[in-house]
């Protein structure tokens, strides 16, 4: 397995030799993207869990802030087994081109815990939390670092660690900082913001917006769409996507998929895959599902459809050196975090398969957890249509200023997505007079 920290560092030195040119002072540049190839500040911790049977055990734990040029560090907690110290330096890095991407004042930061939450009781669960917030306590707060839910932690998590942090720290802290602003993707009743739960699947349709338009596609019925994945961000997408008039042709679980050639009906599909425990029989048009209106397909079946737009929304590393060569879409919206390698995206890329970056496509989902931040700050809380209203403008402008970037050298969505990004935060560390 490659070394994801390794990675962020290559496609960093991709990015620059790109930039280099467009900066005068080319000492300042190579030091700027010396300095952003390590994280300013990396913490790592035993945690001591008391489980069920009165034991304890022991849970390594990290933290990592990555640059906080462009304002405080923000970035999900992940409890995963396969959590490791460099894989939560990648994130961080990575969370700051993504805050840099739709322009909202934050860098990047990261947490995990070296953990399988579903071997725990929820008692130990919240104990985890607990103590990893406790861990964290001198180290975030709104003005320094904001986590937020990742791989296996939600809006109950996050709960308990709000309420960890406001216990653990001093009166003085607690009147001079709103501390309930330290985390989001909170639960609505403590602070969560509206729309947070579609945010993401939405972003990316503003995205698929935005593409369809340089595609010159005319008619929206005419733009056919597969999904990989059918939880949040994969349901949301095709709802959307629905709504607007495109045609969702295939989405998929864990467990394979369903083709609909007449364009499936997200709403319909999902309550009887949530009926049925699974999306075999749930070949659904205009509210009706029958067996004999599609179907069934593979994972690897749908990857490989002849659609316009494809859409990975469920794991990392789906599309490889293996498959990349039969994608038959014109264009890849990447919806879940780093689906396509780095050898598969070169054959996309020789192919003319337009991808666009998890970066851009995905951060709708961050860009609602600053709305609720600001939220929370202000003490003045706005409707889902509000939130939607402030979402999108950020979304076209950043693909925007990718599209113009793209055509400008010549380049790949990924690439063109990254300098815009790593341009921000060097023009970010100039000003500041950090390097
Ligand atoms: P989720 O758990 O709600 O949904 C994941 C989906 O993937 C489920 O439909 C599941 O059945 C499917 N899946 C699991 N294994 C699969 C397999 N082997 N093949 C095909 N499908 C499989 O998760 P989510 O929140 O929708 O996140 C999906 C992706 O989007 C992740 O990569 C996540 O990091 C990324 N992401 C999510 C958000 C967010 O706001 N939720 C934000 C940014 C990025």
């Amino acid at each position: 397995m490659s070394n994801p920290h390794q990675n962020s560092i290559k496609q960093l030195d991709k990015v620059a030799k790109l930039l280099r040119n467009s900066y005068q002072d080319k000492k300042r540049f190579d030091n700027a993207i010396k300095q952003l190839k390590t994280p300013q500040n990396f913490f790592e911790t035993d945690l001591e869990v008391t489980m069920d049977d009165g034991s304890i055990k022991k849970f390594k734990a990290f933290r990592s802030q990555h640059d906080n040029a462009r304002g405080p560090y923000k970035g999900g907690i992940r409890f995963h087994q396969n959590v490791s110290a460099d894989e939560v330096r990648a994130l961080s890095t990575w969370m700051t081109w993504k805050c840099a991407v739709t322009g909202i004042p934050y860098g990047g930061g990261k947490g995990g815990i070296i953990v399988n939450p579903k071997e725990l009781s929820e008692g130990e669960l919240q104990r985890l939390s607990r103590a990893y917030a406790r861990f964290l306590a001198d180290k975030i707060g709104p003005w320094v670092d904001i986590p937020a839910p990742d791989v296996n932690t939600n809006g109950q998590i996050m709960a308990w660690m709000v309420d960890e942090l406001e216990n653990s720290v001093s009166v003085e802290r607690r009147a001079s900082e709103n501390l309930s602003a330290s985390f989001t993707g909170k639960p609505i009743m403590l602070g969560g913001s509206q729309g947070r739960d579609e945010a993401t699947g939405l972003g990316g349709v503003f995205i698929l917006e935005k593409l369809a338009e340089k595609l010159g596609q005319e008619r929206k019925r005419d733009v056919t769409i597969a999904i990989q994945g059918f939880g949040n961000v994969g349901y949301w997408f095709a709802h959307h996507a629905d709504q607007l008039g495109y045609k969702v042709v295939a989405v998929s679980g864990s467990k394979g998929g369903i083709y609909v050639e007449d364009g499936l009906d997200p709403a319909k599909t999902l309550e009887c895959k949530n009926t049925k425990g699974g999306l075999d029989t749930c070949l659904c048009i205009d509210g009706k599902c029958s067996v004999s209106n599609g179907r069934n397909i593979t994972n690897e079946e749908l990857l490989e459809l002849d659609v316009d737009i494809l859409v990975p929304s469920a794991l990392e590393n789906v599309i490889t050196k293996d498959n990349a060569g039969k994608i038959k879409a014109k264009a890849i919206i990447e919806m879940a975090n780093g689906p396509i390698t780095p050898e598969a995206d070169e054959i996309l890329a020789k192919n003319k398969v337009l991808v666009i970056p998890d970066v851009l496509a995905n951060a709708g989902g961050v860009t609602v957890s600053y709305f609720e931040w600001a939220q929370n700050l202000q003490g003045y809380y706005w409707t889902r249509d509000e939130v939607v209203a402030k979402l999108q403008p950020l979304m076209d402008s950043a693909f925007e200023a990718m599209w113009i970037m793209l055509k400008q050298h010549q380049t790949t969505g990924r690439l063109a997505t990254y300098m815009n990004a790593v341009k921000s935060v060097i023009d970010a560390m100039m000003l500041r007079g950090r390097i």
